[in-house]
């Protein structure tokens, strides 16, 4: 019986962690890093993502990232923030999975990445699912099994 409840755990649908689209602060790739770093710096998120005008999911950008594209070599150059855009810096390679996975994708995706994005079969984007989330599902079924033991 445990196992076959750690199964379904396991195998249960993604779909009714997704913070949606509409909630998720996100830039577009030819937004300059001065809007990225005012948008990360007021949402407080460490990273967002980058979504074309087609809501299509381009890359991902974080504080780190912009910091870094502003330091020369011997002193941080400000300028930089106005003339570069998102897409120069963003990172390209991201967790994503669709919104018909199951759990243990997403958990085993979450090792690596506070948050993964979701896709539906075209590739839009259909929101995130934050690792806080899933650990705090994760936490409370563990509670209810020793409870039930
Ligand atoms: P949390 O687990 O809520 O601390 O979120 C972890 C990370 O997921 C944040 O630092 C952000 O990078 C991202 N994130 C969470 N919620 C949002 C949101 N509504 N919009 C954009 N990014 C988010």
């Amino acid at each position: 019986m445990q196992n076959l409840q750690e199964y379904h755990i396991l195998q249960q649908p993604i779909e009714s962690f997704i913070i949606s689209a509409e909630e998720v602060a996100h830039v577009q790739p030819d937004n300059s890093l001065e809007h990225a770093l005012l948008v990360l710096v007021k949402s407080g998120y460490t990273a967002i993502p980058v979504l074309d005008t087609a809501f299509k999911l381009r890359g991902l950008i974080s504080k780190a990232q912009i910091l870094d594209s502003i330091i020369g070599i011997e002193k941080i150059e400000p300028d930089r923030l106005h003339n570069t855009t998102v897409t120069e810096v963003m990172s390209t390679t991201f967790a994503c999975v669709k919104k018909n996975s199951p759990f243990e994708k997403a958990l085993s995706f979450s090792i690596n990445n506070p948050f993964i994005c979701v896709e539906d079969e075209k590739g839009a984007f259909l929101g995130i699912i934050t690792r806080s989330k899933l650990l705090a599902y994760l936490n409370g079924y563990l509670h209810d099994q020793k409870k039930r033991s």
